[in-house]
């Protein structure tokens, strides 16, 4: 396979080596093949050979989610279609969607990428992996699951729903790993905790890949504290192949990113201005090696930031923070700007909280947060209720400076998603 510890650790100036060489081919073959970068590049005056160094990226045009929507279907191609093996789609859940395509090679990288991931968690060929993300096309479980094979270890393409199945294959085949949303993932812990099951006991899980939508480090720790085992936070999409774009190493500190297969920029999402290391901004990134989508400057909507200075790992591509959120699903009540994740940390700090919680926008000043807590609490006695509400309005007021409505609810009374979880229900557009 492929020398792994040669990548991860090579030196930034081999690396930035690497990425110059590999965007210069990028930006030609984009330009070459493409129309849409064709157009676009004589509209701003530039040619391939204007990208000299690395700093050069910065005169390259962004792509947003439009344009790949307007190019849709085959409008960002750059190989023929006989060089395509394969077809994925962005979810789509706003208009079009987005088609992303693979050649044999493509698929391959994409799948060392992952399995790079697995094995700097520890990951090895007698691991058994239950995949619990959607299959089709959505890249989350395929992608994955070609990594894994990649690894050798045995996956289980149990896809996401029907949750006592999902329990009994864990027992049966001795499941060590999961790949799962973490909306997901605590709604699991509910049905085991519903049924007395103790993952300790009954289990032999030891970590878990938790990504495709944001989540807090409070609901990290009350998923392994839960189930016992460590959580690595997985962040791709599928503009960039899907997951594998950054991973947590085994510090889980803060997600590596593949900088020989991407670059990433951080960018004031309102200005486009690049921001230095260590600031938040909208996350920006560069496709360095694929051959059916080449993709320049893809602006991700997603608000993260560099983490400066060395990982104690030794691996030498710099990590991002968490997904703070996305500039798409900031909510603004009264005049201040949120994001639902500063809500849910709020909530998964408090033990009382069981897992599920819908944020739901009234009015331009009025925002309801329905929120499920443990059985234990519905005694019939009401003052523990009472003051658990002003409890949880009060953080949440000191958190995001608005005062919301607090609703607490039995568990099992919200809806639960087998994909993405909707959290914020809008009713001012319904
Ligand atoms: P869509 O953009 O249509 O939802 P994807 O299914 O490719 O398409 O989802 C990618 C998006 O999911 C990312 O842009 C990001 O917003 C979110 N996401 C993926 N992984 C994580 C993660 N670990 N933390 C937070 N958000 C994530
Ligand atoms: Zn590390």
């Amino acid at each position: 396979m492929f020398r792994q510890k040669d990548i991860e650790m090579i030196s930034r100036r081999a690396l930035e080596e690497l990425q110059m060489k590999r965007l210069k081919q990028t930006v030609r073959q984009a330009y070459k093949n493409i129309p849409f970068y064709k157009e676009y590049f004589s509209k701003l005056h530039i040619q391939p050979k204007d990208i000299a160094s690395l700093k050069d990226i910065r005169k390259l045009p962004f792509t947003t989610r439009e344009d790949l929507r307007e190019y849709y279907p085959f409008g960002m191609l750059a190989v023929t279609k006989e060089q395509v093996v394969r077809l994925h789609t962005s979810s789509g859940t706003t208009g079009k969607p987005k088609a992303i395509f693979f050649t044999k090679k493509d698929v391959d990288r994409a799948a060392e990428l992952i399995a790079r991931c697995l094995i700097m968690t520890g990951v090895a060929k007698d691991d058994v992996l239950q995949n619990m993300m959607t299959y089709g096309l959505f890249t989350g479980a395929l992608v994955m699951h070609y990594g894994a094979e990649k690894v050798g270890v045995l996956v289980i393409p149990a896809g996401p729903g029907n949750t006592k199945r999902q329990i009994a294959l864990m027992q049966d085949f001795k499941t060590t790993t999961l790949h799962i949303t973490p909306s997901y993932a605590l709604y699991l812990a509910s049905v085991m905790q519903n049924e007395g099951l103790d993952p300790q006991k009954n289990f032999t899980l030891r970590r878990a890949y938790l990504g495709s939508e944001p989540y807090s480090e409070e609901t990290r720790k009350k998923i392994e504290k839960f189930f016992h085992i460590d959580v690595y936070n997985s962040y791709g999409l599928s503009e960039m192949n899907g997951p594998g774009v950054a991973f947590e190493c085994r510090e889980k500190n803060g997600m590596h990113l593949w900088e020989d297969n991407f670059i990433m920029e951080i960018i004031d999402p309102d200005t486009g201005e690049t921001k230095p290391d260590g600031e938040k901004g909208e996350l920006v990134l560069t496709t360095l090696y694929r051959e059916a989508m080449p993709i320049l400057r893809y602006r991700t909507s997603d608000i993260t930031r560099i983490l400066p200075g060395k990982c104690k790992c030794g691996r030498t591509h710099r990590r991002i923070s968490r997904i703070i959120g996305r500039t798409d699903d900031m909510i603004i009540v009264r005049g201040v700007n949120i994001f639902p994740q500063q809500i849910e940390r709020v909530l998964m700090g408090i033990k009382a909280v069981a897992q599920n919680y819908q944020i739901v926008l009234e009015s331009y000043d009025q925002m309801t947060v329905r929120v499920e807590i443990v059985k234990e609490l519905f005694d019939g006695k009401v003052d523990h209720l009472v003051n658990l509400r002003n409890e949880i309005t009060e953080k949440i007021r000191s958190e995001i400076l608005v005062r919301p409505k607090v609703e607490l609810l039995e568990p099992g009374t919200l809806p639960v998603s087998e994909g993405k979880s909707i959290r914020v229900i809008d009713k001012r557009t319904l």
